[in-house]
């Protein structure tokens, strides 16, 4: 299996190269160039297996440049041991006799991206070797909060490699700065920028763009890289899960083989639910995807419409990880859904850089409207939603699967679909927990609390334990101290590897 860039303008490379690289040299997305096809007897086979075989089973088809064994060693390294707090890595809870929760919060971070970012690094380390890159690989990231501490925990330790977390001293949530600052590991490196998310990523970008301090750190023996979302080396083992919760549905009696299921996935990149669109393309029997947005609500526009809007007012919402204007994944799909046509993406996404806008063909967006269905949910509906689960289901859900529990509603509301539905469940309700706290407690029960009281009195008020990536949080020691000027992200970088 070779990939290929959505832009047209690169030329084919193995799995290795697309994962080492990130991004196209054209800009564009790299996608495999072949179908895969898993048959319903391979289906039936993942039925008895445990997450880690089926993770090995699925990924073989698409990093044919990795043995068997490698594959084997990446996903124990990923999910094996105690970093997640079960077994099952990624289980199903089936909530009614239509609705399960597909719980994607059981790693060391206690949210999703934990499925791809303790994955990606073991890609990277064999993907290096595999293509002879000789340089000392740096991780460069740019951090509202999620994704920083979910690469610092995958890359820790990692030979090879080194990683520097930026992010915004006023930005992120007490909880999510405390789990940045304490991260252990000789390779890791956390710098605080004195200004908000944007002067955070831009500083970041600037430095992937500057051909003069790139080159010097070539000289030292340094290539920078990326950890973001679209990497295939994430995107892949997101297409795992999936397949598992389908056949961890069948093996429960929940549905037969070959029963058609919908999925519900709380969306900002469109990296997630992309992974379920390519397990639906392989034969995983997926009737509808349904995108859930929050107030930030661009996707669902464009799956109502067929126009991709970035010019719109910016809600920061109380689901944070979806706060996104541009959700760069669905160039993927677009790539996909028209049949490949290059040309096509070239005017879309330069019509989006330049204006902010692009509208696709209306074949394109009755493609679009074949698989997917969308709407949003606003903050006030997303703290009701999280009360009413309590209440009726006594199980806690944080404020993203929220958003995706009401878009579920609405659809089911305006399509009088019944079709069994697997909610994507992308952090732990810890996470989140002052939203969460307020929604089932009252406001009242906030009055006074830190974050980290709030952890206690929620695990109180529910019986559920407070997640180990959480537990003592804010006794233990703080190791990165240090601070950086908007402008003075480059020579952070510069003190740190020169
Ligand atoms: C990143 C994230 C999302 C959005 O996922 P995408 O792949 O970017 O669409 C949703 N919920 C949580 C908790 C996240 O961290």
């Amino acid at each position: 299996m070779n990939y290929q860039s959505t832009r047209g303008n690169s030329p084919v490379v193995s799995a290795a190269e697309a994962i080492k690289l990130g991004i196209a040299p054209d800009g564009g997305l790299f996608v495999p160039t072949d179908k895969v096809t898993i048959t319903y007897e391979e289906l039936a086979n993942l039925v008895p297996l445990s997450y880690g075989e089926r993770a090995t089973f699925i990924l073989k088809h698409f990093l044919t440049d990795f043995t068997e064994e490698e594959l084997s060693q990446c996903v124990d390294a990923a999910y094996g041991g105690q970093k997640f707090d079960t077994p099952d890595v990624a289980p199903v809870r089936s909530l009614t006799g239509d609705l399960s929760v597909l719980e994607l919060w059981h790693g060391p971070t206690c949210a999703f991206k934990d499925m791809a970012l303790q994955m990606l690094p073991q890609f990277l380390v064999r993907a290096i070797a595999k293509t002879g890159e000789t340089s000392h690989i740096v991780i460069l990231v740019a951090t509202s909060g999620d994704t920083g501490k979910a690469a610092l925990e995958g890359f820790a330790n990692i030979p090879g490699t080194s990683i520097i977390v930026f992010f915004p001293q006023e930005g992120v949530s007490e909880v999510q700065k405390m789990q940045m600052v304490t991260q252990e590991g000789q390779n890791v490196h956390v710098v605080a920028v004195q200004g908000n998310f944007d002067d955070t990523q831009s500083g970041v970008k600037q430095v992937f763009g500057d051909v003069d301090f790139t080159g010097t750190l070539k000289e030292k023996g340094y290539r920078l890289s990326s950890a973001n979302s679209i990497n295939w080396g994430r995107l892949v083992p997101q297409i795992v899960y999936y397949f598992s919760a389908y056949a961890d549905l069948v093996k429960s009696g929940t549905i037969d083989l070959g029963q058609a299921i919908n999925f519900v996935v709380p969306t900002g990149n469109f990296g997630n639910i992309l992974a379920g669109f390519y397990a639906r393309e392989m034969g995983l029997p997926v009737k509808r995807l349904i995108c859930a947005s929050n107030a930030n609500n661009v996707l669902t526009d464009f799956i109502k419409t067929g126009t991709y809007n970035r010019n719109r007012e910016f809600f920061k919402t109380t689901s944070p990880s979806m706060d996104i204007l541009i959700s760069s994944n669905l160039e993927r799909l677009l790539f996909e859904l028209t049949g490949r046509q290059s040309d096509k993406i070239n005017t879309w996404m330069t019509e989006l850089k330049e204006s902010g806008v692009y509208n696709v063909d209306q074949n394109t967006l009755n493609m679009v409207q074949s698989v997917f269905w969308s709407d949003f949910a606003t903050d006030k509906e997303t703290l009701a939603t999280i009360k009413k689960v309590w209440v009726q289901h006594n199980y806690l859900v944080d404020t993203h699967t929220a958003v995706a529990i009401n878009v579920l509603e609405k659809y089911r509301q305006t399509t009088g679909d019944t079709t069994h539905t697997v909610v994507a469940s992308t952090a732990s309700p810890f996470k989140f927990n002052s939203s969460v706290a307020g929604a089932i407690m009252g406001p009242e029960a906030l009055a006074g609390k830190n974050e980290f009281q709030l952890l206690q009195d929620l695990s109180t008020f529910t019986g559920w334990p407070i997640p180990r990536g959480l537990r003592g949080l804010n006794r233990r020691p703080v190791l990165h101290h240090k601070v950086a000027g908007k402008n003075e992200i480059d020579q952070a970088v510069r003190n740190i590897l020169l």
